[in-house]
C-alpha cells in the first residue's frame, strides 16, 4: 500500500500521495516500522479513497500528447494547442490566442512549451516578485527558474527565490500568493506560526489560496 516512506527530522508522521501517484508516508528518523505500519492500517480507508481520487484526476486531466488537441494553462487559463502553416512558427511556439505549433513533433513540441513557458514565468515571475517585495518591504537579491515538480517555490538564504516554470500555469492570485509565501520564508525559514503570521500580514485570504493550490495541483503538471 505504501511505495516509499522518508524519514526526516520530523516530529509527527504523515501520509500523502505524491504528484506521480505514490502513497508517499514522512516519519521521523526513529519511528519504529511497526508503529509506520499500524498507522498505515488505521489509515488505510482514507489511503484507498486518496487514491482513487488521484486517479480521477487523472483521467480527468490526461497527461498532454504534444499534439494538437492538447490544452495547456497560462495565468490559470486553457489554451488549446493547433496547427499553423505560419512560418512564424516554424522555430518556436507562441501563444497567440492559442498555442500555434508548425511541427508535429511531439518531443519537439515539448521542448518548445519549456522554451516558451520558461522565458514567460522568467518575466512574469521577475515582474510579480519586484512588485510584492517592494510593496512589503522584502530584499530579494534575484529569482531562479526551475523545474522542480513537487515544491512551488524555495528561497536560500542570501535572498534568492526559486520558482518552477510551471507556476505561471497557475491563476495570477494564486502565483502571488506562492511568491509572498516565500517572501515570508526570507525571515523565517519554517513552517511556524510565526511564519504563517508574516504570510498573513501581506496575504489575508492565503488559507483558501493554499486550498486552492492543494485541490488542483494537478492541472498544473510540468512535462
Ligand atoms: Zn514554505
Amino acid at each position: 500500500m505504501v511505495d516509499r516512506i522518508v524519514r526526516s527530522r520530523r516530529k509527527t508522521l504523515s501520509i500523502h500521495i505524491s504528484p506521480n501517484g505514490e502513497v508517499v508516508v514522512r516519519a521521523p528518523l526513529l519511528m519504529p516500522q511497526k508503529l509506520i505500519k499500524q498507522a498505515v492500517m488505521q489509515n488505510s480507508k482514507w489511503i484507498s479513497r486518496q487514491r482513487d481520487e488521484y486517479f480521477r484526476r487523472q483521467a480527468e486531466h490526461p497527461p498532454p500528447a504534444f499534439k494538437p488537441g492538447d490544452q495547456y494553462y497560462f495565468l490559470g487559463e486553457k489554451y488549446p494547442l493547433e496547427f499553423t502553416s505560419n512560418s512564424a512558427f516554424s522555430r518556436i511556439i507562441e501563444l497567440a490566442g492559442c498555442f500555434k505549433t508548425m511541427t508535429a513533433e511531439p518531443e519537439i513540441i515539448r521542448k518548445r512549451l519549456i522554451k516558451w513557458y520558461r522565458k514567460e514565468a522568467e518575466f512574469y515571475l521577475n515582474e510579480r516578485v519586484q512588485n510584492l517585495s517592494e510593496l512589503h518591504n522584502w530584499e530579494v537579491s534575484g529569482i531562479k527558474i526551475n523545474s522542480a515538480s513537487r515544491r512551488w517555490g524555495s528561497c536560500t538564504s542570501r535572498g534568492t527565490l526559486n520558482f518552477p516554470w510551471r507556476l505561471v500555469m497557475c491563476p495570477p492570485e494564486i502565483i502571488d500568493y506562492v511568491i509572498m509565501h516565500e517572501l515570508a520564508h526570507l525571515k523565517e525559514m519554517n513552517h511556524s506560526s510565526r511564519f504563517w503570521h508574516e504570510v498573513e500580514k501581506m496575504c489575508p485570504d492565503f488559507n483558501r489560496h493554499r486550498k486552492y493550490l492543494r485541490e488542483n495541483a494537478h492541472k498544473f503538471k510540468g512535462f
